[in-house]
């Protein structure tokens, strides 16, 4: 056995040894071709490159890095990919920040380009911080969504999906952030509490001398009123319903109509239907078959429809309007409101609700299909189900798929200048940017034109990322992609269940017929320091180069393996990470002593020396550590495996066992070299035991022990290479292990007695008389009697099976000592 391994624990240097040392020696890479064992394909989810892998993240790959190393150990060939979702919103209004320009002021080329470099510098950073938690990826395949050899697939989904009827162009309202210019899915709208205020408004019936009150939030879109609705059985304005009303300001007449979705307990039940103010304006206009007033540019200001407050920004025309209406003597009151309003996930502005062409998924026809197949996933927790299910049920729109924006995968769509026809690239033209390359036909099928318009709009950043379980697969050149399709995990995070898990589930439904992944695996959310939500502002934040520069990755993924339940929130607590580091403090000083009290033993032997009742008991306890362990992790429940190892570590191993066997290492003399080995490959196969059940939680360590103490008799290049133990049910027995505990508890009240008495722990005590309080419990005793008295340094022992009596009695389990020093 090498020898000697380093005093102090080094754990960074360890750490940065290994990482360096897997990459080196490909220890991770995937074998395609290797059909002999398993496969088992994790879709790992390409972040979003934001510069920061902040702890969220740490918990997410720590998650379904625990995964991979467990099923690598158990047999699989894991494939374990990453990639980076480049494209958005996100990097565009971080590089219109950076250089204080609108995606519009500067040639597109050149934006892209700023974006590219922003997206890289970004990678970089969070690539180191994935490498630095010791995740076992496979670097082989890395890929970057913004290179042309991922917009190829893109592309290529949406030509099939087009071809199959997924896909239409259509003009209908859409979410639209007027800052970001561009159309956003229900996915990207936030809804914030803000404080607002309620408008009771005049309208002038035209037949009457008399007028209706009208409540709005948002009397500046008076000009773009098309109608006012009452209920239907309102008796307070039946007799209204069918006349004319004027529109105040507008200048114009609308009809009062019944519709059931007014709220006759809201305002004064009467409302204004706008084009559009809100999701319900939309039911409204296309219930009623309203007419459409356009009344705001797509940067979010009043156009010409809005007369005299055009060109003015919502907040202004706002204020003018009210002025205006008070001067007529038509704004009645004012209350104060508390109300939701939708804001743009990227850059918090509210969000309108613009009608535009735009391109389509239609993605409401597969709900049935989503809700079906979300039942045949095993969700990690299950409960987690109930999310994607309720949310793909929620969807009032099909959706939209096109923005407005720079930085995306092309549209690969021309059209005809003459009759408008839709020209969509064939395969074998893509990658392509309609906005640089002609499509490869002559002229026109339909009108023999040779002119053509390029679409200019970009893919949503999430059809590129949501095809991630075909992409690693091998789709479509790797003809056996479908060998890893569906995914065997897909991990997430709990608040993108909405985005990641549905439109993976959407797309590859239209695309392939088939759910994508068979299992979901989902992380709660990482809480701050004081449990509140973690954010820069409250002070609660923590980065994640701090924590790792701090304690190592190792402690760090402890804490995210047992800060709770699968799927819960966890809150960050530096002492949490901290118990975690002592831990290993723990096992590698536990590790030195079996290391040195293992020099004179010869591994490789399987004979069964003379056990003892202690040897017996923690074999034992061993077996039935690697049982709660295998069927913990096999059902993602990583905090249960993560106590459960470090208590047996901590109490069983290294408090109890090692303590009590001491004496028999140091003294062969005195009970025999065969009793002696007895411990030593005891200690040998419960601390290997110990590495290879806690490799996949901290990988760094245990490979550093595995490679000092084992590798050369085991043969296995790294601990993650070998196969996860199986359970020994011959040495798993309930009564060993109740008769050690019994010898064990003995142990440790002595020792507690002589703490209390303030006397070395190797204080020797002349005579102990032992009163079992029963016949069986005396035999077990008598058992455990040379571990017992070497540990406790006894010179004789007495035990006597009946009652203890008398003051100077420690009773345990009803056994009461007496001890003579
Ligand atoms: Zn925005
Ligand atoms: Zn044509």
């Amino acid at each position: 056995m090498k020898q000697p391994k380093a005093k102090r624990l080094d754990i960074l240097a360890i750490e940065e040894k290994w990482q360096k040392r897997w990459e080196d020696t490909a220890v991770y890479r995937f074998n395609r071709g290797e059909w002999t064992r398993p496969i088992y394909s994790i879709d790992t989810p390409p972040p979003y490159p934001s510069g920061e892998f902040h702890m969220g993240n740490v918990l997410n790959w720590t998650y379904f890095d625990i995964v991979a190393r467990f099923k690598r150990m158990r047999g699989y060939n894991v494939f374990f990919p990453q990639g980076w979702d480049c494209h958005g919103l996100g990097i565009e209004v971080e590089v219109e920040r950076a250089h204080k320009v609108r995606k519009r002021d500067v040639p597109p080329e050149k934006f892209r380009r700023w974006c590219e470099q922003t997206v890289e510098k970004y990678i970089a950073m969070m690539k180191g911080s994935i490498i630095r938690l010791g995740c076992s990826v496979d670097w082989a395949t890395e890929y970057r969504t913004m290179d042309p050899e991922y917009w190829k697939l893109t592309q290529l989904s949406f030509i099939l999906s087009y071809r199959k009827g997924f896909i239409y162009q259509g003009t209908h309202p859409v979410n639209w952030c007027p800052r970001c210019e561009t159309a956003i899915a229900d996915a990207e709208v936030n809804y914030e509490q803000r404080e607002g205020a309620l408008h009771y408004v005049r309208f002038p019936l035209e037949d009457d001398e008399e007028y209706l009150s009208i409540a709005t939030t948002r009397p500046e879109l008076l000009p773009a009123c098309v109608a006012v609705a009452v209920h239907p059985v309102d008796n307070r304005y039946q007799k209204c319903v069918g006349q004319k009303i004027h529109v105040p300001i507008a200048n114009r007449t609308v009809e009062i109509i019944p519709d059931e979705m007014v709220d006759p307990s809201f305002g004064s039940g009467v409302v204004m239907i706008c084009t559009y103010g809100d999701k319900a304006d939309v039911k409204m206009v296309l219930r009623n078959g309203l007419p459409v007033i356009m009344w705001l540019t797509e940067n979010g200001k009043i156009n010409d429809k809005g007369g005299k407050y055009a060109a003015m920004s919502t907040d202004e025309a706002k204020k003018a309007v009210l002025n205006d209406l008070e001067a007529l003597d038509l704004l009645e009151k004012t209350e104060k409101l508390q109300q939701e309003i939708g804001v743009c996930d990227r850059c918090d502005t509210p969000v309108e609700i613009l009608q535009r062409k735009q391109w389509f998924m239609r993605t409401r026809a597969l709900t049935d299909e989503v809700n079906r197949n979300a039942d045949r996933v095993d969700w990690y927790p299950e409960y987690m189900k109930k999310r994607l299910i309720d949310w793909a049920s929620s969807l009032d729109w099909d959706w939209v798929i096109s923005r407005q924006r720079v930085f995306g995968t092309p549209i690969p769509i021309w059209y005809c200048n003459r009759c408008g026809e839709v020209i969509l690239a064939e395969e074998s033209w893509i990658p392509v940017d309609p906005k640089l390359e002609r499509p490869k036909i002559e002229k026109c099928a339909k009108c023999g034109s040779t002119q053509f318009i390029p679409e200019p709009d970009v893919l949503d950043t999430w059809m590129d990322s949501s095809i991630t379980c075909a992409v690693h697969a091998g789709w479509p050149e790797h003809e056996d992609w479908r060998r890893l399709f569906p995914a065997d995990l897909h991990p997430s995070g709990i608040d993108i269940i909405r985005t990641w898990a549905y439109y993976l589930m959407v797309r590859h439904l239209a695309l392939f017929d088939e759910k994508p992944y068979k299992s979901c695996l989902i992380n709660g959310m990482v809480l701050g320091t004081d449990g509140r939500k973690m954010s820069k502002s409250l002070k609660n934040y923590v980065t994640t180069p701090e924590v790792l520069e701090k304690y190592g990755a190792d402690a760090s993924r402890q804490w995210a393996a047992a800060g709770g339940a699968t799927g819960s929130d966890i809150p960050f607590r530096w002492p949490d990470v901290e118990y975690g580091w002592r831990f290993l403090i723990k096992l590698w000083n536990a590790s030195r002593f079996v290391n040195a009290r293992l020099k004179d033993y010869t591994s490789g032997d399987n004979t069964d020396h003379a056990h003892q009742i202690l040897d017996e008991w923690i074999l034992s306890k061993t077996e039935r550590l690697t049982q709660t362990v295998t069927e913990a992790l096999d059902e993602c429940q990583f905090n249960i495996a993560m106590e459960e190892i470090r208590n047996f570590t901590w109490h069983i191993l290294c408090d109890g066992y090692i303590e009590a066997v001491k004496d028999r290492l140091y003294n062969p003399q005195l009970y025999g070299e065969e009793k002696k080995k007895a411990a030593q490959q005891t200690l040998y196969t419960v601390l290997y035991r110990v590495l290879q059940l806690l490799a996949p939680i901290s990988p760094h360590i245990t490979e550093e022990i595995y490679q000092a103490m084992y590798a050369e008799d085991k043969g296995f290049e790294s601990i993650h290479l070998s196969s996860w133990p199986t359970v020994d049910k011959s040495r798993l027995i309930g009564e060993i292990e109740q008769q050690g505990d019994l010898i064990m508890a003995v142990i440790s009240e002595i020792r507690r007695e002589k703490a209390e008495k303030r006397l070395p722990l190797n204080t020797q005590i002349s005579k102990l008389t032992i009163y079992s309080g029963g016949k069986g419990k005396a035999e077990t005793i008598i058992k455990g009697k040379e571990d017992i008295s070497g540990t406790c340094k006894v010179d004789e022992i007495e035990i006597v099976p009946r009652q203890g009596d008398g003051t100077e009695v420690k009773p345990y389990n009803d056994i009461c000592f007496v001890a003579e020093y």
